[in-house]
């Protein structure tokens, strides 16, 4: 039997999240709002007006190119491309087809393989129709959102590494800033194109596109159901159609909408009302430069500090990850961390005074375990510790000043609002949370403890080798100490004292 080799390309559409609209002056965010109340005449095409260019969507689109390692052309410009539906006013969608602003690049996903990008544009969104039984709805809202719509090549071969890679455009578009990233609204849509080709030809196989998938798991099943398909077909010496395939979630399957044969003829034109777009050296610099750093630059910083599983989780949180990196450049004005991994060298550089990468890798696991289970994380990720608290938190945990379970309580309650500011430390000692380490008090308690007539039958049972009354002697420590003993400095002691 002959074997297939996959090819899928993706686009993909961003909404980005400027302030207003990419050709009018009206509310670009309609989260929560009434159906066509965010619409200017503009976006409801009234005879006679006129798009005038929201210089935010250009700037955003800059650093959504740079955050793929694109080239941004310094000329660009608009085109109409015409087709009529309920949901376009305007009978046409201002796009950018023939001279789009963002030029080749490439996207390098978690498992190091590349995928290159064509070029992106920016475009106008349609609106939105709603379907009931016998009539449809028009929302106009979202008519002109500003969009980028991101061409990859062909250069994905499985299913895994077309989910790997939305993924990985999702947390580029986030980490810049150029989005609200919202998948389940729909700020950012896959189109996916599948080929297959018997392996080792050098021709493309005929593809199908399935528009509109908005969820990364979709995406990766959708890729799985047509390659499964497409080899049916092929193995049963059938062509495959090319033609858009509908996704059904419930289903698991796609199904045949529109065929190559009634493929539409968008009558491309060169926009009039828009003049092109010229940036210069200067303008292009200085809107690349405002690029945060991206998941691949903290892959690099984090490599051998945080574990790869830990770090793909928290790269779903850009400012988790920009609080990790605050923390690894020591925080601000204090002098408690010392300096940790300096710039983006191997992890191997680190330098241990103050156990920075110890320090990197408890507030990781915070993060993870303890602030993303917590049922308010949401509204706790807009409110983050300073690193001067993280730091603290992590040097007493580090000095065993504070046990796991209460450094874990500490830890939540630095993102309480009533808390804020007091710093960790005190927080630990108003809770009374604080482990007394000096060891020649903790030994004074230990006698205190061994001189009680209700321990002397556990001092006898452990010397005669029951290891399990220590628990009990350790648990009389910890009563003496009111809590505050470090409970292996006690059983280090007991252990010393009864051998
Ligand atoms: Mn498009």
């Amino acid at each position: 039997m002959k074997k297939y080799v996959p090819t899928i390309g993706i686009e993909c559409h961003v909404q980005l999240c400027t302030k207003t609209k990419l050709f009018s002056e009206v509310d670009n965010d309609a989260r929560g709002k009434e159906p066509n109340s965010c619409v200017s005449p503009v976006d409801y095409a009234l005879p006679g007006m006129l798009p005038r260019l929201n210089g935010e969507a250009i700037r955003l689109a800059i650093r959504a190119g740079r955050a793929m390692n694109c080239e941004i052309n310094a000329h660009s410009r608009f085109d109409r491309k015409h087709y009529f539906y309920p949901d376009s006013p305007k009978g046409y969608q201002i796009t950018q087809f023939y001279e789009p602003i963002i030029g080749a690049g490439y996207v390098e996903l978690p498992s190091g393989t590349k995928v290159r990008i064509e070029h992106a544009h920016l475009e106008g969104d349609a609106g939105k129709l709603t379907h009931f039984d016998t009539y449809s709805l028009v929302d106009l809202n979202r008519v002109d959102t500003p969009l980028i719509e991101i061409v990859s090549c062909p250069d994905i071969h499985s299913a895994k590494d077309a989910h790997d890679y939305c993924k990985e455009l999702w947390r580029l578009m986030c980490f810049a800033g150029v989005t609200y990233g919202d998948l389940y609204n729909g700020n950012m849509r896959f189109d996916i194109n599948t080929s297959l080709a018997p392996e080792g030809s050098k021709k493309l196989g005929t593809r199908t596109e399935v528009k509109n998938l908005n969820s990364f798991r979709s995406v990766e099943r959708a890729v799985e159901y047509e390659i499964k398909r497409q080899t049916k077909v092929l193995e049963a010496g059938e062509k495959v159609k090319q033609e858009t395939r509908g996704w059904n979630d419930a289903t698991g399957e796609t199904t045949g909408q529109r065929s190559k044969e009634e493929a539409k003829d968008y009558r491309y034109m060169p926009e009039p009302d828009l003049p092109p777009i010229n940036l210069s050296a200067e303008f292009i610099e200085t809107e690349s430069a405002k690029l945060p750093l991206m998941p691949t630059d903290y892959r690099k910083m984090f490599k051998g500090v945080i574990p790869n599983d830990t770090l793909e989780v928290l790269l779903d949180y850009p400012l988790l990850m920009e609080k990790l990196g605050q923390l690894e450049q020591g925080p601000s004005g204090d002098g408690s961390l010392a300096p940790v991994v300096t710039g983006l060298a191997p992890s191997s550089s680190v330098v241990t005074s103050g156990s920075p990468r110890k320090t990197l890798l408890l507030i990781a696991n915070l993060f993870t375990s303890v602030l993303l289970a917590e049922e308010k994380s949401a509204e706790y990720l807009n409110n983050l510790p300073s690193t001067k608290d993280l730091a603290e938190l992590a040097e007493m945990n580090g000095k065993k000043e504070l046990s796991s379970t209460a450094t874990k309580e500490v830890f939540l309650r630095l993102f309480d609002p009533q808390m804020k500011g007091r710093g960790a430390k005190n927080i630990a000692k108003e809770l009374g949370l604080i482990q007394e380490n000096d060891l020649g008090a903790l030994e004074k308690i230990v006698d205190a403890v061994l001189a009680k007539p209700e321990t002397a039958k556990a001092q006898a049972d452990f010397k005669a080798g029951q290891e399990k009354v220590l628990g009990f002697l350790v648990g009389q420590v910890m009563k003496e100490s009111h809590g505050k003993a470090n409970p292996s400095s006690a059983q280090e002691i007991l252990r010393k004292k009864l051998a």
